[in-house]
């Protein structure tokens, strides 16, 4: 540990697309902020993006860029105006101080506003072939990948809104799509399962999880689908497997200090990003069950960036 920490106007812990926007607007309004841009431990540096391929949805690019590319866009943005990053995890905040304290496994520094962007992760099923086959017909996110599977047949695991979502979605170009769900009852709104029920493309599997995920090249060939009622197993072929079956936000650092709701999510005084805790702000999916994209993340980050700067001229007027 250094022997004088020094204090920051601005800390911002993660490196998404929420966290390099406000990194962006704080730089620009010369608050010198700090990135601690993570390694691992709520998902890799630079967040969710860089786990994708084509972005084919983010203003700006006519035609599509990819997800690390955009996120290495980003970083250098936020550079150019004086941000500076640190490589690493925090591994402690205390919001109890003034200012407040961050810790990562080697440094240590002082904030007068931290800035909360650690995202989330998705839900996985944690089965053989889902970590190898990633990026390779396994995604969590439809409205990113879905495109790619025109014509083609997808599994959706999950019985929420969100399968139900994600499902309908994705008929817009595969040619079927199976909803495996581990009951016998969807889990999602009524208003969600009809439009599912209705559409001809979606098909159900009822008491079934995925057990295994197959593949060859690199790419998705199958499940096997396990009934849970007589753990009898059979080979279903298909080309892509969605998950959804939840996210979880990264809150670890903040948990039962900053408010969330009842799904874990930081909550924020709307329509601000302020949190219940006074100069801690929150961005990004941390806060975001409902849109999840990386452009209302930057959004938010934008909005984290101005409150923390109002903040900051109240505190030094
Ligand atoms: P969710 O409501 O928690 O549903 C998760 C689904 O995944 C459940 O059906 C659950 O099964 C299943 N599941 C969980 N872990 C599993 C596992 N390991 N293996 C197999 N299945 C598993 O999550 P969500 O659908 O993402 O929705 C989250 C929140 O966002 C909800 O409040 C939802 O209403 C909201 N949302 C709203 C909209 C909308 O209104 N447009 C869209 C998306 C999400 P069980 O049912 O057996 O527990």
């Amino acid at each position: 540990m250094s022997d004088t920490p020094e204090t920051r106007n601005v800390v911002i812990i993660g490196s998404g697309p929420a966290g390099l926007t406000a990194a962006l607007y704080t730089s620009r309004a010369n608050l010198e902020p700090l990135v601690i841009e993570g390694i691992q431990a709520g998902g890799p540096t630079g967040g969710q993006l860089t786990l994708t391929t084509d972005v084919e949805n983010y203003p700006g690019f006519p035609e599509g860029i990819m997800g690390p590319e955009l996120i290495q866009h980003m970083r250098a943005q936020a550079e150019r105006f004086g941000t500076q990053y640190w490589t690493e995890d925090v591994t402690e905040l205390d919001l109890s101080q003034r200012p407040f304290h961050v810790k990562t496994g080697t440094q240590e520094v002082y904030a007068h506003t931290v800035i909360l962007s650690t995202g989330a992760r998705p839900r996985r099923l944690d089965v053989p072939g889902e970590d190898e086959l990633w990026g390779g017909g396994v995604s969590a996110c439809a409205t990113c990948d879905g495109f790619f599977f025109r014509d083609k047949e997808v599994v959706v695991v999950g019985g929420g809104d969100s399968a139900m979502e994600e499902a309908t979605f994705l008929t817009k170009f595969a040619s079927k799509v199976t909803v495996v769900h581990r009951r016998s009852e969807l889990r999602a709104s009524k208003i969600m399962q009809d439009r599912a029920f209705k559409n001809p493309k979606v098909e159900f599997v009822w008491d079934s999880t995925i057990s295994e995920i197959h593949g060859e090249n690199g790419v998705v060939s199958g499940v096997l689908l396990e009934n849970v009622n007589t753990g009898e197993t059979s080979e279903f072929p298909t080309d892509g497997v969605f998950l959804a079956i939840g996210h979880i936000p990264n809150t670890r650092l903040v948990e039962g200090v900053v408010d969330t709701d009842a799904n874990g999510y930081i909550q924020v005084i709307e329509p601000t990003s302020r949190t219940n805790v006074e100069g801690v702000f929150a961005c990004g999916d941390v806060m975001d069950p409902n849109y999840r994209q990386a452009i209302t993340a930057a959004g938010s980050g934008c909005k984290a960036a101005i409150d923390a700067e109002r903040h900051l001229a109240e505190l030094h007027a």
